[in-house]
């Protein structure tokens, strides 16, 4: 069993695994490097273990160091998160190779879904739908323009080591298929070190939808249902719900049992999910598998009701699955937005710094996993992911008022953040409508990203105003009041920025 869990990464994620373990009662470890040393996971762990270096090359990404830490600190497992060494089968191995528990699938299995020509070869022997394509690596514009001949225009050429929408290119005409192909080699080289490209048909108009599943040690595997990641900048996920407004109830069984057959044919062991490409008349395809947890997990935790990282620890530990796929359903309706610091209306630019002020919102039905704090440097050395706002509701109507809500409440000072467009998204009268595709912030982008010069103004004077009503409350009040006024006044810190205190 599981004594002492060292967590191999940071931000939220490191939190929200902390977290878990310390329900379970096991001892955590974080990591950190330079950026990192105020980092609110180190704060939170029961010990931390400095590992290198800012740059996540010499730190997170470094094995030597990490296994060093879980050596010195004596933990006897290592949950990687996602991102960093969470699908690297060489980190996986070294763990077991080291005696530590790695809490996640096998080498193994990692490395046939980590790669995206083996994966499309094991998925079709084991009889699961993948887009029409090559299963072979393609290096000239002659054989590229062959498999085009078979499966028709438009196509995507894609990176076999692909990850976050790299190494991919659209490919619309004949004509554009040399540099195309030139191009997503090259920026797959850069990337994965690897410059293995396949061609898929290009599905117009599609759905992202996955399914998370669990299996273990015993032969046993269940789904979890699906999350609908159809809302994408750059081909990476943004707003993500549960249940998916388009699937039928046969179609979500039909997908959820695929995904479990994907999981078996590798001897999955932990947690997994499964991502499908859907057209419009809900045909679906196996488009990748994701061997760790997601970082839209916990939509799915709320509406299923199950906390996905203790159920890793629990397959980690050899035992059997609790969980049984008659029994498991979906219990209302959950949404998650990502808050970044970037600016999106300057092609979503990470926008590291110092944040001076935060308001996270409470209330009924929202869960905020964050890792940001006033005060706290938001390094530039890593993904500008700050937090997630996951909101429930007992349907997709009361859900998406829950989410406006909250995201109404939400405010970040001091850094540049995606908040009002997260508020645009969830007020856009197709995202309203359920009815929407992977093209959707594409199509909308004129009034999802409008410069609206007057926010900060308007704010600002929203904000002198209400300090002038404080000041005049706090003329009148008692000390005891005058205390309390203090403690409720949200926007102090804010207030005091915009007027120079
Ligand atoms: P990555 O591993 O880089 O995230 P994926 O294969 O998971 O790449 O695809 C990411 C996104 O790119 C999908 O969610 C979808 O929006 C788009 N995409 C990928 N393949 C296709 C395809 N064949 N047709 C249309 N869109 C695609």
């Amino acid at each position: 069993m599981i004594k002492k869990v060292l967590v191999a990464n940071r931000g939220e994620i490191a939190v929200r695994i902390i977290r878990s373990c310390r329900e379970l009662g096991l001892p955590t470890v974080a990591v950190y490097s330079d950026a990192d040393r105020k980092a609110m996971h180190v704060l939170y762990a029961d010990e931390a273990c400095h590992i290198g270096p800012s740059p996540s090359i010499e730190s997170y990404l470094n094995i030597e160091n990490i296994i060093g830490a879980a050596r010195k600190s004596g933990a006897d497992a290592i949950h990687p998160g996602y991102g960093f060494l969470s699908e690297n089968p060489v980190f996986s191995e070294r763990c077991s190779r080291e005696g530590i528990i790695f809490i996640g699938p096998s080498s193994h299995a990692i490395s046939t879904m980590g790669d995206k020509i083996t994966a499309r070869k094991t998925m079709t022997a084991a009889g699961v739908p993948v887009v029409p394509g090559t299963d072979e690596c393609i290096t000239s514009e002659e054989e590229a323009l062959s498999v085009i001949d078979q499966i028709g225009l438009p196509v995507m050429i894609k990176a076999s080591a692909g990850g976050g929408g790299k190494g991919m290119r659209l490919v619309q005409k004949a004509t554009e298929v040399k540099s195309a192909l030139r191009a997503a080699r090259s920026e797959a080289k850069t990337a994965f070190g690897n410059d293995a490209v396949f061609i898929e048909k290009y599905i117009e108009s599609p759905h992202h939808i996955e399914f998370q599943i669990l299996a273990d040690g015993h032969g046993n595997a269940v789904h979890l249902f699906e999350r609908e990641c159809s809302v994408q900048r750059r081909h990476q996920k943004i707003v993500e719900e549960t249940p998916s407004p388009i699937l039928t109830p046969e179609r979500r069984r039909q997908m959820g049992d695929t995904a479990v057959a994907a999981a078996r044919a590798v001897n999955y062991q932990g947690a997994g999910t499964i991502e499908f490409i859907v057209d419009s008349q809900l045909n679906y395809y196996f488009l990748e598998m994701n061997t760790r947890l997601q970082v839209e997990h916990p939509i799915t935790e709320r509406v299923v009701g199950v906390d996905l990282v203790k159920e890793q620890i629990h397959i980690a530990n050899g035992l059997p699955l609790t969980l049984k796929q008659e029994l498991l359903e979906q219990n209302g309706h959950a949404i998650e937005c990502r808050v970044y610091a970037e600016d999106p209306a300057n092609n979503f630019m990470p926008a590291p710094g110092r944040v001076t002020h935060i308001d996270i919102p409470y209330g009924v039905g929202v869960r905020v996993d964050g890792s940001i704090y006033e005060g706290f440097e938001i390094p530039l050395f890593y993904d500008p992911l700050i937090a997630k706002l996951i909101v429930w509701g007992k349907d997709r109507k009361e859900a998406l008022e829950r989410t406006r809500r909250a995201l109404q409440e939400f405010k970040i000072a001091g850094v540049k953040n995606n908040l009002k467009f997260l508020e645009r998204i969830v007020n856009a009268p197709g995202f309203v409508l359920g009815d929407y595709t992977t093209h959707f912030i594409e199509e909308n982008k004129e009034a999802l990203l409008k410069d609206d010069p007057c926010d900060s103004d308007c704010e600002d004077i929203v904000i002198i105003t209400a300090f002038m009503e404080y000041i005049r409350l706090m003329e009148k009040a008692s000390p005891g009041e005058m205390t309390a006024l203090k403690n409720n006044w949200k926007n102090y810190s804010r207030i005091r920025s915009v007027l120079k205190l």
